[in-house]
């Protein structure tokens, strides 16, 4: 049939809703809540804001985010439009009013002629018609289980353990060293795929001390009945014993400091590989429940990570979603069942705007299935295009874990100054470069669609 079903009117449900709606397809928006509800969220609202009330950084020349924002209005976005209308004053973030942003999205969705919304759970992958499930990171356990049967369980987590990640050029490669342990694998590649930061025995116990005293987050109430598998916190690892982690994660057996050959390190930290660029590295087994302050000052105490600057701190949530690049295509479908596309936070994005905007992706995508024109996705050099290449292909798909838009996932702009000072120049070229590639593809989907 020619109608687009969207399961889950979160934030990206509804912003693919009103996508495909406005390029003239039918959308059934099938929505559990308020029948069925989750441990967070708290009306029956449609796009719901379930924690913070934030969009973060609207600064569309230096913020990655903030060039995301830019992007969704361009595109027309619903969720961009509503959250200006409902803006609250943050500075230079953008802070929205929540309740009355979700009703006016809500009232805006059912009064466009082409969208229904039916309410009530989904517990099936169908094999029938045009579909994208956007149920985002609390996606009901039934659902959860008919994903799993289809995937694999290996490929479909339902926690995120993130650990943080740092810009390679914020790394001081005096101190630090690649090498994989003993020397591992077959081609050079391999054997230098980890980048290690050595520790002294006063330099670990400061670490450990440093740990021990950080302020953490709690988890939720009901956050982990029933599903935490034990990937533990760091902080709780040495919680366990002030050794636990120099034999765990940071051991340091296996690896020679070209910088000091004949000292033998008391612990390592090693950080790997997390994009096919080179410009991002994860702490390797550094997820944790630190606050965000904490854990900057305690991660800079590594030596080589002294101004280290992280494209994303760590942590650990219930967190559905997929393993999407070895699921999904590059237009975002499930390469098994072609018809079902996924949209949203179970992509493995990260947030509201980045979710929005797989939504707004989505949902263009989907729509120009329906309609016969096959909308290719957005080149990587906008935002849009940097995140969904990335869950798509650029990610390595060993260590997948949910990811926020960041200017590491673009590829680099040519001939221009590295390092700090020339950030500022560098972070411009990127948004004015994706500004316009945007606008290019915008017009070429939009007048291949009306074709
Ligand atoms: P959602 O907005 O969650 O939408 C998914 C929708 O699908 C929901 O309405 C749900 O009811 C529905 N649904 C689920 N299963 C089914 C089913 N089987 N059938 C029908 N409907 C179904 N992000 C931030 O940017 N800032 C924050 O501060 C923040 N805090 C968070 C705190 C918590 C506790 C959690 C869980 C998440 C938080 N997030 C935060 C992440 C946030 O949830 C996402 O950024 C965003 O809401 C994801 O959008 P989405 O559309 O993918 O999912």
């Amino acid at each position: 049939s020619d109608v687009l079903h969207i399961v889950g009117g979160g934030m990206a449900g509804s912003e693919a809703a009103w996508q495909a709606a406005q390029m003239g397809v039918d959308v059934v928006i099938h929505e559990m809540r308020p029948e069925v509800e989750t441990f967070a969220h708290k009306t029956g609202n449609l796009a719901e804001m379930v924690c913070s009330n934030s969009f973060r950084s609207d600064d569309s020349e230096q913020n990655a985010v903030g060039l995301l924002h830019w992007e969704m209005r361009a595109a027309g976005g619903i969720i961009m439009a509503q959250a200006d209308a409902h803006r609250l004053p943050a500075g230079g973030a953008l802070a929205v009013d929540r309740d009355p942003f979700a009703e006016a999205v809500t009232a805006q969705l059912m009064a466009h002629p082409q969208i229904s919304v039916s309410y009530g759970e989904i517990t099936e992958l169908p094999d029938q018609g045009h579909w994208i499930f956007a149920t985002g990171p609390l996606t009901s356990s039934a659902l959860g289980r008919a994903i799993q049967a289809e995937t694999g369980s290996e490929a479909l987590a339902f926690f995120d353990a993130i650990a943080p990640i740092v810009y390679f050029d914020s790394i001081d490669m005096s101190r630090a060293w690649m090498q994989s342990r003993y020397d591992k694998g077959d081609t050079e590649e391999e054997r230098t795929a980890y980048l290690n930061c050595p520790m002294d025995r006063d330099q670990y116990e400061a670490f450990i001390d440093a740990l021990l005293a950080a302020d953490k987050a709690e988890f939720h109430e009901g956050e982990t009945a029933g599903y935490f598998d034990g990937c533990l916190p760091i902080e709780v690892m040495a919680e366990r014993g002030r050794e636990t982690l120099r034999h765990g994660p940071m051991k340091p057996v296996g690896l020679t400091n070209p910088h000091q050959p004949d000292v033998k390190a008391h612990a390592v930290v090693q950080l790997r590989r997390d994009n096919a660029l080179g410009t991002l590295y994860n702490i390797v087994g550094f997820q944790t429940k630190m606050k965000y302050g904490a854990q900057a000052d305690v991660f800079r105490m590594i030596p080589g990570l002294e101004d280290a600057r992280f494209a994303r701190l760590g942590g650990i949530h219930r967190n559905t979603f997929l393993n999407s690049p070895t699921l999904l295509d590059a237009r975002m479908r499930l390469k098994s069942r072609p018809n079902i596309r996924f949209a949203g936070q179970i992509t493995g994005v990260e947030g509201y705007v980045e979710s929005s905007a797989m939504g707004l992706l989505a949902g263009r995508m989907a729509a120009g299935d329906i309609l016969g024109t096959n909308i290719a996705p957005p080149p990587p050099t906008t935002a849009m295009g940097a995140l969904v290449t990335h869950i798509t292909g650029g990610a390595d798909a060993r260590t997948f874990q949910p990811m926020n838009v960041n200017f590491g996932l673009f590829p680099p702009v040519e001939g221009l100054k590295g390092g700090r000072r020339g950030r500022k120049d560098r972070y411009k070229a990127y948004t004015d470069r994706a500004k316009s590639d945007w606008r290019d593809w915008l017009d070429a989907t939009q007048s291949e669609a009306i074709a």
